[in-house]
Formats: structure tokens, C-alpha cells, sequence
């Protein structure tokens, strides 16, 4: 029997993995699909974190409660914002290599909400370079199982069940840490809409949580990134990056007027576009669907290259060049913002139960900024991960 089981393989589960493992408990981590499937490895713009010359913790702490419209939990946010340096260096240890400008300096741009140059980027694959360094630590690791394709179906005090190739197997345990992510997917199924999230992103986990008697906060609070792809078709849905407009795009309705402060908080940002095309101010797709246009020819070609190129290949293989032209974009379905309740070592409101990540609510109130996502998932990670392991010693 394990001592503590992880359910996710996102950057939360492999951080509390790893964090449970390095407080000497054995652990299994069991996640739905392959162990690269997550919503971590999806992200493309960066973490934040207060590393900058002009930035201390408590600037950083200022704005996530202001973007969060006094809406976080500010025990929780102060944790965040906290231990964000250390994560940051944690992960420059796990071989995370980020972006840094000709004088060594790593490169910093100032995302939606934030007051400060703060976010750092590994180009444009950020979470993909954080999730494949916490993979491949929790894979050479002596003493972490990993269960891929199983898929958790029940929980019970000291026992998770999950199937796998058609069989159902009771991880029975110590100690818990859930960190399977939000449910943006299977409700953007619901409804018809867009959304940026893999398939993992179905929520089931937390509902057997709250089963268990979890409490949950702001369940129905759910975040729209501002610029979802909304042409060509075989983009669509994809999320331009927030760095976009950090590096200068600008964002114009139909008659190629502003109408946003391009770097106000996200959900600001996703009201005023949608206002405009409400009101009959927006830039219909060729097909003839709402958006606005994302003007990139600001930004210098210099930034695109280090900060985008991953977004300008995928729009150059459909034949934009989003520097020489604007983009269609629309808001589309992204982030849970609420989820389980935790305390500031992400335990749940059920003894013997952790969390962590997007699963979780409190840490971001009802609008996340970009960057900190990653960054909860570092930190609330391995705070879940080293309570429980010593939990149970
Ligand atoms: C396109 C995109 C771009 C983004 N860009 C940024 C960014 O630039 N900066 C930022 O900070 N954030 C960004 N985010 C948000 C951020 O990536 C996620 O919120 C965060 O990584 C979630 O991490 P997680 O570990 O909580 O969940 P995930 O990474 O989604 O992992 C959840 C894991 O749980 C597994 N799982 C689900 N259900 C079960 C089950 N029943 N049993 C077992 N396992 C299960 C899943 O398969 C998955 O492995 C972005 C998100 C997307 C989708």
C-alpha cells in the first residue's frame, strides 16, 4: 500500500509526486490518459513569479487580489506569491530552462492584471517545458508508481478505485492529493462552446470529492481566455497567447478602433469583447462568426521570434502571417476559477485529502491571472504533496 496516492498527472499531481517522494513517502500516481496528457503541458505563455528588479512579493500579492476583484482568499494568494521565487528556482533545477535576454537576465514581460514585468517564458511552449522536466523527474525517481490510463472512479476514506484496461483496482492509502484539473472541456461539450482545454479537462474527480463531503467555492465561476482563435477553422479554439499583447498587440473592433486596455485583467478584457460584438462593433470571421481583431503588427519582430514562434508557425501553416495581418480572435472557454476548498498546505475540508492545482478554488477568487495557474501548480503541488507525505509518517 501506498503511503500517498496522486490522482493527475498536470504539473500539480507531478509537483506533489515529487514533493511526497522528497519527504521519503511512497507514492502512486494514477492518471486518466497517457502521462504527457494534461492541461499544464497546453500552456504557452509563462509563469509568474516576483523575480524582477523592481518587484517584491507584495506587488505581486497586490495584484492577484486586484485582478481577483477582492474575490481570492488572501491566506492563499499570500502563499502563492510567497513561495513563487523558490518554485522558479525549483524548477531551474529540474532543468527548466527559461527564456533569458543577451545579458543573461531573464526575460520578463507584464501580463493582463499586473503592475510589474513578471511573467517567465520558455518561448511560447512554457508549460510544456515545465511538465516534461517534472515528468521526467517523477519517472527516473526510485519509489514514485505511475499508473497510466486509470482512470478514477470512486473514492472512499483510505481508498481510491480506479479502472484501468477494464479492470478496477483499489489504491487503498495514507494520504490523497487529487489534482485532476478544472472541467472546462466537458463543459464546453455541454454547451456548444469553444474551449482551449484537453481531454482530461472533465471535472469528475472534484464531483467525487465533493461527494466525499469536500466543500467547494465558486463552482460556478469560469474563466474565458480573451483570445481564443476564431479563424481559420483549424485553429479555432486555440488560445493566442496573452504575450501577444505584452509584446504590444493591440486589440480593434470592426471599425479598427481600441476599445480595452489591452493588459487590463482577463475577464475585463473578455467583457469588452464580447460587448463589442454584441453591440455591432465587431469583425465577423469570413464565416461569418463574432470576434474582434488582434492587430500583432506592433510587436517587434525581434520579441515575436524569441516570445511567439510557436504561435506564429501554427498561423503560418494555415497561411496568416498574424505580423502582417490581423487575427481573428473571440473568448473562449479556459480555466475553472472555482473548485475544492484548501488551506494554505492544500488541505481539503476532508482528513486525509490534499489538492492541488486548477482542481482547487480560493487561490486565484473568480479571475485568475495569467502565469499564476503554473505557478499554483508548483506551489500548491508541493505543498500538498510534502503535508501529506508527512501526514502519514
Ligand atoms: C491552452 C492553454 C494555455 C494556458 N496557458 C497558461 C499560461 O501561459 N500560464 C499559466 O499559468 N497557465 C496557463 N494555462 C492554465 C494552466 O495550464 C492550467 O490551469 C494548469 O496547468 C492546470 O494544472 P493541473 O495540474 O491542475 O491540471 P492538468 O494539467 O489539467 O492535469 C490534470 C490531470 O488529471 C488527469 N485526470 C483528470 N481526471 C482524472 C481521473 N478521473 N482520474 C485520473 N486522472 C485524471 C488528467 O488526465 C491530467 O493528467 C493554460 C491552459 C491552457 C489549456
Amino acid at each position: 500500500m501506498p503511503d500517498v496516492v496522486v490522482i493527475g498527472s498536470g504539473g500539480a499531481g507531478l509537483a506533489a509526486a515529487l514533493a511526497a517522494h522528497a519527504a521519503g513517502a511512497s507514492v502512486t500516481l494514477a492518471t486518466k490518459l497517457g502521462v504527457a496528457s494534461c492541461n499544464t503541458a497546453k500552456a504557452q505563455g509563462g509563469i509568474q513569479a516576483a523575480v524582477g528588479p523592481d518587484d517584491d512579493v507584495e506587488t505581486h500579492l497586490a495584484d492577484v487580489i486586484a485582478s481577483s476583484h477582492d474575490t481570492a482568499d488572501p491566506a492563499l494568494a499570500r502563499r502563492l506569491v510567497e513561495d513563487g521565487p523558490a518554485a522558479v528556482a525549483w524548477l531551474e533545477g529540474l532543468g527548466v530552462a527559461f527564456t533569458r535576454e543577451a545579458d543573461g537576465a531573464l526575460r520578463l514581460a507584464r501580463c493582463g492584471g499586473a503592475t510589474r514585468r513578471r511573467l517567465l517564458q520558455v518561448g511560447d511552449r512554457t508549460g510544456h517545458a515545465i511538465a516534461s522536466a517534472l515528468r521526467a523527474a517523477v519517472e527516473s525517481a526510485d519509489g514514485i508508481e505511475v499508473l497510466d490510463h486509470a482512470r478514477l472512479v470512486a473514492l472512499e476514506p483510505g481508498r481510491a478505485t480506479v479502472e484501468r484496461g477494464g479492470e478496477r483496482i483499489a489504491l487503498d492509502h495514507g494520504a490523497i492529493v487529487l489534482a485532476a484539473g478544472g472541467r472546462c472541456k466537458r463543459v464546453a461539450e455541454e454547451t456548444g462552446e469553444l474551449s482551449t482545454n484537453g481531454d482530461g479537462a472533465t471535472g469528475e474527480v472534484a464531483e467525487l470529492a465533493v461527494a466525499l463531503g469536500c466543500a467547494e467555492r465558486d463552482h460556478d465561476s469560469l474563466q474565458r481566455h480573451p483570445t481564443g482563435a476564431a479563424w481559420p477553422p483549424p485553429l479555432a479554439g486555440y488560445a493566442v497567447p496573452e504575450t501577444t499583447r505584452a509584446y504590444g498587440a493591440l486589440l480593434r473592433n470592426g471599425r479598427g478602433e481600441r476599445f480595452v486596455d489591452e493588459l487590463a485583467p482577463r475577464d475585463v478584457v473578455a467583457e469588452a469583447i464580447l460587448r463589442e460584438c454584441a453591440e455591432g462593433r465587431g469583425a465577423e470571421t469570413p464565416d461569418g462568426r463574432p470576434a474582434v481583431l488582434l492587430d500583432c503588427s506592433p510587436v517587434d519582430p525581434a520579441d515575436a521570434d524569441i516570445s511567439l514562434p510557436y504561435m506564429l508557425r501554427r498561423y503560418r501553416k494555415a497561411g496568416i502571417d498574424p505580423l502582417a495581418e490581423p487575427i481573428h480572435v473571440h473568448p473562449v472557454l479556459h480555466y475553472q476559477n472555482g473548485g475544492l476548498v484548501i488551506d494554505p498546505d492544500g488541505a481539503t475540508t476532508v482528513p486525509g485529502v490534499w489538492a492541488a492545482g486548477e482542481i482547487t478554488g480560493g487561490v486565484h477568487g473568480r479571475n485568475r491571472m495569467m502565469g499564476n495557474s503554473l505557478l499554483d501548480c508548483c506551489v500548491y503541488g508541493r505543498r500538498a504533496g510534502r503535508a501529506a507525505a508527512e501526514a502519514v509518517a
